[in-house]
């Protein structure tokens, strides 16, 4: 069975993001950019899989610019097998990604489609969910155990009151939560050996997908800065300062 993992290139998770001063955005330039957490995640656990003998390979996939091949490689200096790098410059909604990605899946044929719960830098927390209903496929989603049966995948699932495990036939998508795995580091020897593997090229139209957006950003803004705080001696001192503040 192939597993397919879509990897995005993100700002690095220990990047201070700043506001561009029009607030059109964020900074990129100059910006370390880095695989998406959770995809590093949909990747090593992709890799146990194979290793354990239930995955025969795993693709990775990236839609964005010619810098998103570094993000490919860093898949396959973990052990991903190959790449797919769907070429886009500017910036992408989820749908545009989903649909992109449901082309790639026909495409390819994979078993599973295991990829990050959200990506970083926009939270938006959709392309899985609408990769699945594009495909009509099931979907386990916020993933911190996985268990594949006989065409089948047990998904024990994050939810607010603990965990919930469901069973969905294959082929299927998983969206990967923090806990489901710790990924490993690619070793100097991997990450000479990655720079030899394939990394296939597209363009989105290539793909017959129309990316132009759907939605219109109004303004993006710094959080509000946080007050400094003081150090109390005692609870005492604490509750009287929380009376004066007002809190209760
Ligand atoms: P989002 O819905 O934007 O929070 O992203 C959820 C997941 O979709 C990410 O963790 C990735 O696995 C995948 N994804 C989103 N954008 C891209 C992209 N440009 N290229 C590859 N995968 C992506």
């Amino acid at each position: 069975m192939k597993v397919l993992v879509p990897v995005k290139r993100v700002i690095d998770f220990n990047v201070a993001v700043r506001v561009k001063t029009d607030g059109s955005g964020v900074e990129l330039a100059n910006v370390k950019m880095s695989i998406n957490p959770f995809d590093e995640i949909a990747v090593e656990e992709a890799l146990r899989l194979k290793e354990k003998g239930t995955v025969t390979e795993v693709v990775a996939v990236s839609i964005g610019p010619a810098q998103a091949s570094e993000t490919l490689r860093t898949a396959m200096a973990m052990g991903a097998d190959r790449g797919i790098l769907i070429r886009h410059d500017g910036e992408l909604e989820p749908l545009a990604v989903a649909k992109i990605l449901k082309s790639v899946v026909e495409e390819e044929k994979p078993g599973l489609v295991i990829m990050g719960k959200q990506a970083i830098d926009d939270d938006c927390n959709q392309t899985g969910q609408m990769l699945a209903a594009l495909l009509n496929w099931p979907q386990g989603t916020f993933a911190s155990k996985l268990e594949i049966g006989d065409g089948h995948i047990q998904v024990t699932r994050e939810v607010d009151g603990g965990l919930q495990t469901i069973d969905l036939d294959m082929p299927a998508i998983i969206t990967t939560d923090l806990r489901l795995n710790e990924p490993r580091y690619a070793s100097l020897p991997n990450i000479m050996k990655a720079r030899k593997k394939p990394i296939a090229e597209k363009t989105a139209p290539e793909c017959g997908v129309d990316v132009s957006p759907r939605l219109k950003i109004l303004g993006v803004s710094e959080p509000s800065k946080r007050r400094t705080g003081t150090r109390v001696a005692n609870a005492g001192e604490l509750v009287t300062k929380l009376r004066e503040a007002g809190v209760f």
